[in-house]
């Protein structure tokens, strides 16, 4: 399944609180030298998007709203052995997906620095919005590395420059979405004749980072060609 996984567009909806915990030294599963860890919501879903709906102290929260199980491998939670300091409470986004959580295949818009009236971190002409393509994740089970596709290529060879792609991505945010490195786009050119045919000079848009694939930090290497995430070898 996760060789191959269709994009779709989602949109955040809302936010609520996440109660989250990690225990034990080792021994999650089948990940031997990784702590158990555990999640839970706790009260309702903020409707507002973008809001700081903020979260509950920690005193406020009944013991019973901790999670009783790692989210991983089903270990009971030893919940009143856990400090303060093993336990978080943060907000985290609910999308308009079956479950509300995010899914690998995913794609959303994220306002980068220029949509608040700042520099874009990459580009000089950014419009403010990113779209990110929510990987699978290396290990097959669930939503891995969180793609910006208007992100800068670690082996990017032009780090100056601000206004170039590292990668091109034409198409709709879903089925017809493709990303390479401008290839498409000249071929198209070619075929509509506003290039020589002959013309096989590269997308002058880009630079020499890669052949349009990503690396995750977890190692799933792949493309998004026509509304498909593959992973290659
Ligand atoms: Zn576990
Ligand atoms: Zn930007
Ligand atoms: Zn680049």
């Amino acid at each position: 399944m996760s060789d191959r996984v269709a994009v779709r567009l989602v949109k955040p909806v809302g936010s609520r609180v996440v109660l989250e915990t990690f225990f034990g030294s080792s021994g999650c599963g089948d990940r031997p030298n990784q702590r158990h860890h555990a999640t839970a919501y706790y009260g309702l879903v903020d409707q507002g998007v973008g809001t700081a709906a903020g979260v509950p102290e920690p005193r406020d929260i009944p013991a019973g709203a901790w999670p009783t199980t790692c989210s991983r491998c089903g270990a009971t939670t030893p919940i009143e052995q856990i400090p303060w300091d093993g336990r978080l409470i943060y907000r985290a986004r609910v999308w308009d997906t079956p479950t509300g959580e995010i899914r690998p295949g995913d794609l959303y818009y994220e306002a980068c620095g220029a949509a608040r009236g700042h520099a874009c971190a990459n580009w000089a002409d950014c419009d403010g919005h990113h779209l990110i393509a929510v990987l699978p994740a290396a290990t097959g089970k669930g939503p891995g590395h969180h793609w910006d596709l208007a992100g800068r290529a670690s082996n990017c060879d032009r780090p100056a420059d601000r206004h170039h792609r590292c990668w091109i991505h034409q198409g709709e945010p879903g089925p017809g979405l493709h990303v390479d490195k401008g290839e498409r786009i000249m071929a198209q050119a070619r075929e509509l004749g506003a290039i020589a045919p002959t013309d096989l000079s590269r997308y002058p848009g880009t630079c020499n980072a890669g052949a349009g694939s990503i690396i995750a930090p977890d190692g799933w290497h792949g493309f998004l060609h026509d509304g498909l995430l593959l992973r290659i070898p």
